[in-house]
């Protein structure tokens, strides 16, 4: 049988781990997805209900089961863990989620070595490090999903801004996923043209608020969070096209979260860099040509991730 044959362990089923095993169900891609929750009887709910399903896609197990089923897992993803509070910033979130990931990864290991480990929970570029050092896993084998959905939220506001093609339109924001993320500003075009200063879409000069959108990018989350108290669909979709990275073995270019080791001089920390995802996880971080004041606020951002792995003995 050719690697259809694929096993995903998602740990954690509420909201953003039941939204993406419900994405990956579409992907043709999984032959065996497995549902690890604390509260097994909502991964039970999970299953049932995903598994109603599968009649209308393509032949595939969804099955409640434990860290045992890690030891021939292809990809594990951790959502486990609960989701910002209001008033809450992602780092808050550091104290509570670390003990989890630990846990978590302790569990994972003694089962496999070789599993790649996707990570959604938040404070997400924190419990990256930290899923690497409790365990000393390999860290190329480890990939927060980083600012993969902020990078994908602004290519939508420009392209809606502009009424183009959203993949037409090519960005990146790198950094923390959270309020000291940076925008590329000076790397982000459309056709090729730098699209803050000669925009090809613009007759004359472009009117484009690159403060104001990047903002909006920057606080989308917690502005779903105040309307609707949860965010899973964005989450899920990046998720899933990291997947798909990996069991393409596609050499995609994605901002992923991941431990650094001197790359833009930072090291100690975990952050999303344009980054290669191919079948064997983190294969390249990209050496972007940054403008000053983006490798400022990228070091910025390096420093307090720091900072907060420095407060939870990281
Ligand atoms: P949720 O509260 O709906 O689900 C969390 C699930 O984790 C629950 O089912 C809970 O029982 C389970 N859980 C808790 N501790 C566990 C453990 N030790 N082992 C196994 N399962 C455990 O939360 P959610 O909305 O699904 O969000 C999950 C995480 O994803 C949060 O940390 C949230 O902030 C994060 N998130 C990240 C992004 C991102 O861009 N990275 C986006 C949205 C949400």
């Amino acid at each position: 049988m050719n690697k259809q044959t694929n096993k995903v362990i998602i740990i954690g089923t509420g909201f953003v781990g039941s939204t993406t095993a419900f994405t990956l169900m579409h992907s043709s891609l999984i032959s065996e997805i497995v549902l690890i929750d604390i509260n097994k009887e909502k991964a039970e709910g999970e299953a049932m209900d995903l598994n109603h399903g599968v009649s209308f896609v393509k032949p595939m197990e969804i099955r409640v089961g434990d860290y045992s089923d890690c030891k021939d897992a292809d990809i594990i993803i951790i959502t486990a863990g609960p989701s910002i509070q209001p008033g809450e910033t992602r780092l808050d979130l550091a104290n509570k989620n670390s003990k989890i990931i630990e846990n978590t990864m302790k569990e994972i290991v003694k089962y496999t070595e070789d599993a790649l480990i996707i990570i959604a929970t938040n404070p997400v570029d924190v419990l990256t490090y930290v899923a690497v050092k409790s365990v000393n896993y390999d860290k190329n084998k480890v990939i927060g999903t980083g600012t993969v959905l902020d990078s994908s939220r602004f290519r939508y506001l420009l392209s809606n801004k502009f009424n183009i093609d959203t993949r037409n339109v090519h960005g990146y924001i790198i950094g923390e996923h959270g309020d000291s993320e940076v925008a590329v500003w000076s790397l982000t075009n459309v056709a090729g043209s730098r699209i803050d200063k000669s925009c090809p879409l613009c007759i004359n000069s472009c009117d484009i608020n690159t403060q104001k959108i990047f903002e909006q990018v920057r606080d989308a989350g917690y502005e779903i969070l105040k309307r609707k108290g949860v965010t899973q669909y964005g989450i899920s979709l990046a998720t899933r096209r990291i997947v798909e990275a990996i069991l393409r073995n596609e050499n995609s270019v994605l901002t992923v979260s991941s431990v650094l080791n001197g790359e833009y001089s930072l090291s100690d920390v975990a952050l999303s860099i344009p980054t290669i995802v191919n079948r064997h996880g983190v294969s390249k971080k990209l050496d972007l040509n940054l403008e000053d004041e983006e490798m400022n606020n990228l070091k910025k951002s390096s420093d307090k991730l720091r900072g907060i792995l420095d407060s939870i003995n990281y």
